[in-house]
């Protein structure tokens, strides 16, 4: 990803930065300035000669994103709007943990980033998808959705989620670069076990997932037990049929050894029913697997509901009582907690139609300056 013709620094793993004649100790200053400093500035790295900081910045870009919008608050879920070097904008979610939530630790910050800006997989219910598939992120772009989190928000990000917008398992080698660069010692240094990528069923990415070493959490985005529920809303069940789908979750947990997710929406109408509770009972028997229902978050423009607390907890009291692990956000607030997607979605309804009832109120809140040219909030 290039910049004004410099590279993103961010996106290199050590042995790719261009020292030019200097020698490799230098990488590791540069690294530090970068991940532990955070400084966008060559200039400002004051162990380097200046010929190499000349060199580096003529080379490279060490900028962080600008965030052209921000929605939530300190101690709440905060949702990020970042423009891209090209122009594109994607987001990012910082979720801090519900206090002592599923018995971990209080104080974890979970970052939901972006893949794609836009994604081809049409799901029907999905913000992130109405505007169609442009183009990947880079593996920059994501490690620098990370990094310009956590300077503005001040807070260090411990847990990545890949379910922002974007299919990541159809971006793989960027995002597995991105996760490399996430996880090792001289770069973010987020556990992998902490690193969590979900999918809409790529069955052929999810095996090549499970043989790379990398030891990173799988989340499946399932949403229907059969075909024919699961084919309403997610035209990928068309090329990839669930029982496809499940054999490819078993090979990876014969790889792997590790837990899946399964996402299930609560879609009213559509598959909540006490029916297809007992169909993805029977679907899901024998792997170990966790199940997030998900009551679904409305999307402006679309038609799906969310069932209301007793249909979804019925719902889960069924998977339990088929002994099948689950858990399920029934909480207030939870519309901007989920369906990244949405803050692109309004802000491209906000330019279309400045007074809708669904444009945002709330001034732009952000330590860095609004890049020349960015639309004004309504
Ligand atoms: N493309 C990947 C990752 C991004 S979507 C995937 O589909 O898994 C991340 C999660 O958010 C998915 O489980 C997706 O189904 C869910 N999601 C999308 N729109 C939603 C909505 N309106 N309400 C609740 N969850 C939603
Ligand atoms: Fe794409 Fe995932 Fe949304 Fe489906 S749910 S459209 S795969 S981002």
């Amino acid at each position: 990803m290039l910049t004004q013709n410099r590279e993103l620094i961010h996106g290199l793993f050590p042995q790719e930065i261009d020292l030019g004649n200097e020698p490799a100790y230098r990488r590791a200053q540069i690294l530090e300035w970068l991940y532990r400093h955070r400084t966008r500035d060559f200039s400002q790295m004051k162990n380097l000669p200046v010929p190499l900081r000349t060199r580096l910045a003529e080379k490279y870009s060490a900028e962080h994103l600008p965030c052209v919008r921000e929605q939530g608050s300190a101690d709440t879920t905060r949702k990020f709007l970042w423009q891209l070097p090209t122009g594109d904008y994607v987001e990012s979610v910082l979720i801090p943990a519900s206090p002592g939530a599923d018995g971990r630790r209080a104080d974890r910050r979970t970052l939901c980033v972006s893949s794609q800006v836009g994604c081809a997989y049409g799901c029907r219910f999905c913000a992130s998808g109405l505007d169609g598939w442009k183009r990947h992120l880079s593996a920059a772009e994501i490690v620098l959705q990370v990094l310009s989190a956590q300077s503005i928000s001040g807070q260090r990000v411990d847990h990545i989620v890949f379910m922002g917008m974007g299919e990541p398992l159809a971006n793989l080698d960027n995002v597995l670069k991105a996760i490399t660069i996430l996880n090792a010692p001289w770069g973010m240094g987020i556990a992998a076990r902490n690193i969590t990528v979900s999918t809409s069923g790529l069955v052929k990415k999810i095996s090549e997932l499970a043989r790379q070493p990398l030891q990173i959490e799988l989340a499946i985005s399932l949403h229907g037990p059969d075909n024919e529920t699961r084919e309403k809303i997610m035209p990928i069940n068309k090329k990839h049929p669930v029982e496809e789908l499940i054999a490819a979750c078993r090979d990876y947990q014969a790889h792997k050894k590790r837990r899946i997710t399964f996402e299930y929406i609560l879609i009213e109408d559509i598959n909540s029913s006490q029916e297809h509770a007992r169909r993805l009972a029977r679907l899901i028997r024998g792997i170990d697997a966790k199940v997030n229902l998900i009551p679904y978050n409305t999307v402006p423009g679309l038609e799906w509901k969310r069932p209301n607390d007793d249909v979804c907890k019925k719902f889960a009291k069924i998977l339990r009582e088929h002994s099948i692990t689950c858990t399920i956000r029934l909480e207030k607030g939870h519309d901007i907690a989920a369906a990244c997607g949405q803050l692109r979605l309004q802000k491209f309804l906000d330019e279309k139609q400045p007074n809708a009832p669904y444009a945002l109120k709330a001034p732009a809140k952000s330590t860095d300056p609004p890049p020349v040219g960015a639309p004004a909030l309504v």
